[in-house]
């Protein structure tokens, strides 16, 4: 299968570029490609109202499914793309599907770095990037009474405040000297600047 613009990952980057191409009238082919099952959606929700049961899955995507057949861009779900031929201008994916652009956007988004110590890949040992991340957490903290968050940034400590308002105990585990050490400056320098 061909597709004028071919567009790996159906994140906030992936999906809102199809979307605009199609806002600025764009009449090519459009391919847009997840490796996950389910129809583009906004991960922020996933640690808040998602993570607490409070927002349905349907609320979370980025168009209703009608959206995207009818603005003539053409799904890839399921459909990991393991290898890229610039050469011949085709992406490859593991369940051994090919598929050909003209103009390739890279949009695959980041992904969590995971434990390296021993027992990372034990049972009850989670990350949070997906919806199906998510699903995981949520089934196993309904029976849960104690949290270790490792990571004291917005995604953790998100996670931490649904636990807590759950009634779990949760410790939260930062390597740095402060929480938000990467994004928010400390305290005291706030308060300079406002004197
Ligand atoms: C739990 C959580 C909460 C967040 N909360 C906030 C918030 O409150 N405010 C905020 O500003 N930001 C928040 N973020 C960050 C925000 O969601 C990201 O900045 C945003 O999702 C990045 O969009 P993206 O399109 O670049 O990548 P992503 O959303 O990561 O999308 C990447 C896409 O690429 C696909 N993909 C990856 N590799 C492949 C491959 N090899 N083959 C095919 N498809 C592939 C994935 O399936 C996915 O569709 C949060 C993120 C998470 C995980």
């Amino acid at each position: 299968m061909h597709h004028d613009v071919l567009i790996v990952g159906a994140g906030h980057a992936g999906a809102q570029a199809a979307i605009q191409l199609r806002q600025l009238k764009f009449a090519g082919s459009i391919g847009l490609v997840t490796e996950e099952p389910d129809l583009p959606y906004e991960r922020p929700p996933l640690s808040k109202e998602y993570l607490a049961g409070e927002k349905p899955f349907e609320r979370l995507l980025f168009r209703p499914e009608a959206f995207w057949p009818e603005r003539q861009i053409a799904l890839h779900r399921n459909c990991r793309i393991i290898a890229v031929d610039p050469v011949v201008r085709a992406v490859r994916a593991a369940d051994g599907r090919s598929l050909r652009y003209g103009t390739l956007v890279w949009a695959a988004g980041g992904t969590p770095r995971p434990l390296a110590c021993p027992g990372a890949e034990l049972p009850g040992v989670h990350v949070l990037r997906t919806r199906a991340d998510a699903d995981r957490l949520h089934a196993q903290i309904s029976a849960a009474r104690r949290a270790v968050i490792i990571g004291g940034g917005y995604i953790g400590l998100e996670a931490a405040a649904v636990f807590t308002s759950r009634g779990m105990v949760v410790t939260v585990v930062e390597v740095q000297d402060r929480l938000l050490a990467r994004i928010a400056a400390p305290a005291q320098r706030l308060s300079a600047a406002r004197a």
